[in-house]
């Protein structure tokens, strides 16, 4: 092999290269075969090698590839909008383009400041997060976020901003009902509002279902309804960061549709363009348009690549394709036998305290102890050696070790395609247990 030059993830170590993929697999080019369990990072949720969205991709780069947002729109992003104010709830209408959750999320955070500021009442310009949580790794995103390991090196540079600690049902108190858990977990938003004062919190900002900092952890029903209703009582804005969940992951178009609670703004990555391009957004209700737009008549973001033309044809594709195959149903359906069969694994290993997830959002947590549920320390965890062995044997999976030592858990995620059959569920199912035996 030939030297490389690529800053990978691991400096020194070698990576396969991938040579091409198909539906579930991808394929290296010593020939060995991978299923995507995880759809890379929850990402390629319509599987690999699509052909309409390669059609889509070649025929919009015949037409045009990149205008400036700041010139021109296009087709590809006015269709495109068009069928997000389609999907999204309420009166999400107003689509902000941008290429990462990271940027969708910085964006989110910028608009519910300017938001505030437009209204006359500049001092609303805090965010509220919660302790288990990801909302990117760029720095305004990060000071949102609770990932501890991500934050460390720089907390110097971040807005201090995590407050509460958001629901965690596997660890709640045993004493307590999930129903009370569920509104004791939200309320303490309402605490934290009233530390700061409502009139300096421009924002809640949270994931429906939490992904890389905790792993599937799926909130009790009552949970976002309570939150709901604290940030209308305290003029809050509540953002939805559906970069993971987003765009029929977890059975539902959004994750937050399976409480019935609409957001303020609504942040979209991942499976949205399903890997096939950089693309993400910012989905925006009409109160917030209208206010900016009758105020100062401009949002202050935006990056080069916002809202061209090409990633738009692709994502575009790639919703037509969910819409097509009814994949949001499928999502629903064949996430639920995965979940049964994670279920029994667990049921049968030591090592897994809880299977959980929602749709195709799925995630084990991995104890020392079954009983006492015993967390293993991050450093001596078991989840990277299960994503190292299930590697070995061909399957991909996905950490998920929340970076709070002794608090959050020690869990992989596992989210394949949308697309896959119980057939290859079967085949995901065997190779993971091979990977958790090989480490037990
Ligand atoms: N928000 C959530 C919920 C995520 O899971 C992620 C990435 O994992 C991000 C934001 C950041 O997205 P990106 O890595 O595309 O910047």
């Amino acid at each position: 092999m030939t030297k490389s030059y690529v800053i990978k993830p691991e400096l020194g170590k070698e990576y396969p290269v991938i040579s091409h993929g198909k539906g579930i697999y991808l394929y290296d080019k010593e020939g060995n075969r991978y299923i995507d369990g995880s759809s890379g990072a929850v990402t390629a949720s319509i599987g690999h090698g699509v052909e309409e969205v390669a059609e889509a991709m070649y025929a919009q780069a015949k037409e045009v590839s990149f205008v400036y947002r700041s010139h021109f729109s296009s087709d590809a992003v006015e269709k495109l909008a068009t069928k997000l104010a389609e999907w999204a709830p309420g009166s999400l209408n107003w689509t902000f383009f941008v290429s990462s959750g990271s940027e969708a999320t910085e964006t989110a955070q910028k608009i519910a400041i300017q938001y505030w500021q437009e209204k006359g009442r500049p001092t609303k310009n805090r965010i509220i997060s919660r302790w288990m949580s990801y909302h990117g790794i760029t720095m305004g995103a990060l000071s949102m976020s609770g990932h501890v390991l991500r934050r460390k090196r720089f907390t110097s540079l971040l807005a201090d901003y995590p407050a509460i600690t958001g629901p965690y049902p596997y660890r709640k108190p045993e004493d307590m009902s999930l129903e009370s858990y569920a509104l004791a977990c939200a309320n303490e938003l309402e605490t934290a509002i009233l530390r700061v004062g409502p009139e300096q919190v421009a924002a809640f900002i949270a994931e429906p279902v939490i992904g890389a900092s905790g792993g599937a952890v799926v909130p009790p029903d009552g949970y976002f309804q309570r939150i709901r209703e604290i940030c209308d009582k305290y003029e809050v804005l509540f953002i939805a960061d559906e970069v993971m969940t987003g765009v029929g992951r977890t059975g539902k178009a959004f994750g937050i549709d399976h409480w019935g609670v609409v957001p303020d703004l609504m942040t979209l990555g991942k499976g949205m363009s399903a890997g096939y391009t950089p693309m993400a957004a910012t989905i925006v209700s009409d109160e917030i348009i209208e206010t900016i737009t009758k105020g100062s008549g401009s949002i202050m973001a935006g990056h080069t690549y916002s809202a061209n033309p090409q990633s738009a044809a692709v994502s575009l594709a790639v919703l037509d394709y969910v819409e097509k195959h009814q994949l949001v149903e499928k999502a629903a359906e064949q996430g639920a036998y995965l979940l049964a069969q994670l279920k029994e694994l667990a049921d049968e290993l030591p090592l897994i305290g809880e299977a959980r997830g929602l749709g195709m959002l799925c995630a084990l947590e991995f104890v020392k102890n079954k009983q006492t549920k015993e967390p293993f320390a991050l450093s001596g965890g078991v989840g990277g050696k299960v994503i190292q062995k299930a590697f070995e044997k061909g399957l991909l999976i996905y950490p998920a070790m929340g970076g709070i030592e002794g608090v959050a858990g020690d869990a992989v995620i596992i989210s394949p395609p949308l697309t896959i059959t119980t057939e290859q569920i079967d085949e995901l199912i065997s190779l993971l247990k091979e990977a958790v035996i090989a480490v037990q």
